[in-house]
């Protein structure tokens, strides 16, 4: 078995007082899509913010491309591609331009970096806007610029925290499509998500957190068959 990108162990995270994450535990491998699913302020966000050293663990470790990410921040940040629910774009400048400088933040090389850049708008169907200023976009073009910008130095870790919301179906399509492509050459990813279809259409395993803990795991098909209406509910969200 090759060894994993993402190696969370017994995370446990809080803010202040409040709990958000209990003893969690999951790893992704290269090439392998992990569904996050759960209810609003089941600790998603919270765990992928650890994940990218935002949020430091209480207890437990997290480690990228076998870097321990509370002490290696920066070099494990790196390893990441993450999207993040909060838009981050800079909104004066072009979509081009929020993606290209945030390609060159990441250390990209000038050789291969208009290409990329051009390869990650197509991706996200940008190209269109790709002049624009990113303030005279929609909600969901912003959200499409952000994934531009988490994928378009191909990490080999990709959080994406709820890509889709606000997208119409086409680009919903086109998320998923890409998604699938960079899994498919190796990158491994996590997919917070409310939707189950979508975790369905990725072919993703499934991490359900409930309360800030692992309510259930597996493929699914499986969870479906043990939990029935639990994960159905989350099915028509
Ligand atoms: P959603 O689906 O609504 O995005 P989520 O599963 O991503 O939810 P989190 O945002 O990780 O959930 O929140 C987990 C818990 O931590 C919730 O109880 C939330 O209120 C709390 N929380 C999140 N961020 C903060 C913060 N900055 N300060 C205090 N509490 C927070």
């Amino acid at each position: 078995m090759t060894t994993p990108i993402l190696d969370v162990a017994g995370l446990t995270a809080a803010y202040g007082r409040r709990t958000a994450l209990r003893d969690v535990s999951l790893t992704i491998r290269p090439g392998q899509i992990l569904g996050l699913l759960g209810p609003n302020g089941a600790g998603k966000t919270t765990l992928m913010d650890a994940v990218a050293g935002k949020v430091r663990p209480v207890a437990g470790t997290v480690s990228v491309c076998g870097m321990d990410v509370t002490r290696r921040t920066r070099a494990a940040r790196a390893r990441i591609g993450y999207a993040e629910q909060d838009l981050a774009v800079f909104p004066t400048l072009t979509v081009r331009e929020n993606v290209s400088n945030w390609a060159a933040i990441c250390g990209m090389p000038r050789r291969g970096h208009a290409q990329a850049v051009d390869a990650a708008l197509s991706a996200m169907l940008l190209d269109e806007v790709a002049e624009q200023r990113v303030r005279t976009l929609s909600g969901g073009q912003r959200r499409r610029v952000h994934c531009a910008m988490a994928t378009v130095c191909r990490p080999p870790l990709l959080l994406l925290d709820e890509p889709t919301v606000g997208v119409d179906p086409a680009t919903r399509r086109a998320v998923l499509d890409h998604v699938r492509a960079l899994a498919a050459e190796g990158t491994a990813v996590c997919y917070s998500t409310h939707y189950l279809p979508e975790v369905e259409a990725l072919g993703a395993d499934v991490v359900l957190l409930k309360d800030g803990a692992t309510a259930a795991r597996g493929r699914v098909e499986e969870l479906l068959d043990r939990f029935g209406r639990t994960v159905a509910e989350l099915r028509v969200r």
